[in-house]
């Protein structure tokens, strides 16, 4: 049994002809923060749906807890339900109020009765500072508190590891702050997270390790001090050029 929550081996993903990730191995421990950063269109919103086979892999597997998702023979939506996935677009469901967006999948799929889900969802909606918009509808929620619901409802299914692709790309300025402290505060608690970000304070001060990606590959991983005070390859070095 390999010591790693997830593993990825030489993982290939091609849209047609287009080959978006390059034979990818990457590795992640229980209670890592791994942060991804890298240019537009390098694959790191693909990287991130191949893992939780949103997307099918190409080539390669994805060992989850042990398991390798892109095995056929796999329920994948079994162990999907382990993994928490945060996208940059809140996606709430618009007509149900925060407090039943919450409770809405855990109930559906039988992992809590309805009286469990409302108390963990009173528990969360508390935990990233909303508990007074409990019975609002998303729409009356400003970008950053959404996207804390957001948070709130994919820990609700109390995954093992969190996803987050560009949480905090859509907001405006002054809301960034209050997701990456919830996010921040997550990390300290000891979740397994994988979050693609622009949000370089974040990484150093956040981040266990940081993978730079450019064109389907890993160019350079390391600790936040060796990857953004020393990085190695002059690709990583010219995107810190233009994002810091
Ligand atoms: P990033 O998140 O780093 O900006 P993406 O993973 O979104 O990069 O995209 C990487 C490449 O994959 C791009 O060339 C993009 O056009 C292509 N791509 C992503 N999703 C799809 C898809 N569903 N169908 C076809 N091409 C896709
Ligand atoms: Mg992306």
């Amino acid at each position: 049994m390999s010591n790693y929550l997830i593993e990825v081996k030489k993982l290939y993903k091609n849209f047609g002809s287009n080959e978006v990730l390059k034979g990818l191995d990457i590795q992640i421990k229980k209670g890592e923060v791994v942060v991804m950063i890298g240019p537009s269109g390098s694959g790191k919103s693909t990287f991130l749906r191949t893992m939780n086979l949103l997307e099918k892999p190409t080539r390669g597997q994805v060992y989850f807890e042990g398991t390798n998702l892109a095995d056929k023979s796999v329920d994948v939506f079994k162990h999907r339900e382990k993994m928490g996935m945060v996208f940059q677009q809140f996606n709430l469901f618009p007509h149900m109020t925060v407090k039943d967006n919450l409770m809405l999948a855990p109930i559906k799929t039988e992992k809590l009765s309805k009286i469990q889900a409302s108390k963990v969802a009173d528990q969360l909606l508390n935990r990233v500072g909303l508990s007074e918009k409990s019975e609002a509808y998303p729409q009356a929620l400003s970008g950053g508190q959404q996207q804390r619901v957001a948070i709130a409802r994919a820990l609700a299914m109390n995954p093992d590891v969190m996803l987050f692709d560009e949480p905090t790309s859509a907001l405006d300025p002054e809301m960034v702050g209050e997701v990456l402290a919830v996010m921040q505060e997550l990390a300290q608690e000891g979740m397994t997270m994988v979050v693609v970000t622009h949000e370089m304070g974040f990484a150093k001060n956040v981040a266990d390790r940081v993978l730079f990606m450019a064109d389907g590959n890993i160019v350079e991983e390391g600790t936040p001090e060796e990857l953004f005070d020393h990085p190695k390859e002059k690709r990583t070095q010219e995107f810190l050029a233009k994002v810091l």
